[in-house]
């Protein structure tokens, strides 16, 4: 019996705290809008803790991707006024509770994924990062595992705006 709100955020700062240790340059904003009223639910917390990993990783790396101004230059300007002019990379993890399901979604202010590819992300061995930097096996794993825990994975995403995955799993 696992507490997504829990794992959700353990994993969210694992990735965040990893990234930095790998680059001391990488950095990007995170947010948690967390439903407290959150049942728990039965999953293997390893497994969905790797598909949280896989997405938010890929979220962070996205976003990180955009061309953005480093902090130190819009230091004075408030938060709400960066987020929304979309100033600095950020990803926002947050849960649901839809009744018979939980939703956890992984969203980020990064490049989009093309219309061209979007068949294509799930798929094993697709990787559109340099050779060395992307297996391509993220996603796939993670719609696997999802599935085999009788739930669903999907991604909206607009060019140029960002992306969004979402987790419905069973309670
Ligand atoms: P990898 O991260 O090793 O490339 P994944 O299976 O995790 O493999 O992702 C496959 C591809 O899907 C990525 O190379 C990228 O092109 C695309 N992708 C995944 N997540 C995002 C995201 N949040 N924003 C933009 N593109 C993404
Ligand atoms: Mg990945």
């Amino acid at each position: 019996s696992v507490d997504i709100n829990v794992l959700a955020e353990e994993y969210l700062k694992l990735a965040y705290h990893g990234l930095r240790a790998k680059d001391k340059n990488f950095y990007a904003e995170f947010k948690m809008d967390f439903d407290s009223d959150l049942p728990k639910i039965n999953v293997v917390p390893q497994d969905i803790g790797r598909v949280l990993l896989n997405l938010i990783n890929n979220a962070f790396q996205a976003c990180s991707q955009k061309d953005l101004p480093s902090p130190a230059s819009y230091r004075g300007v408030s938060d709400d006024k960066r987020n929304l002019e979309g100033l600095h990379p950020l990803v926002i993890v947050s849960t649901k509770n839809l009744g018979d399901k939980i939703e956890i979604s992984v969203k980020d202010n990064g490049p989009g994924i093309p219309d061209s590819i979007k068949d294509k992300i799930f798929q094993p061995f697709f990787t559109t990062k340099p050779t060395g930097q992307g297996t391509g096996l993220g996603l796939s794993l993670s719609y696997d595992i999802v599935k085999a825990h009788g739930g669903e994975l999907k991604v909206e995403s607009r060019e140029g705006e960002g992306s969004e995955f979402i987790i419905k799993l069973p309670i």
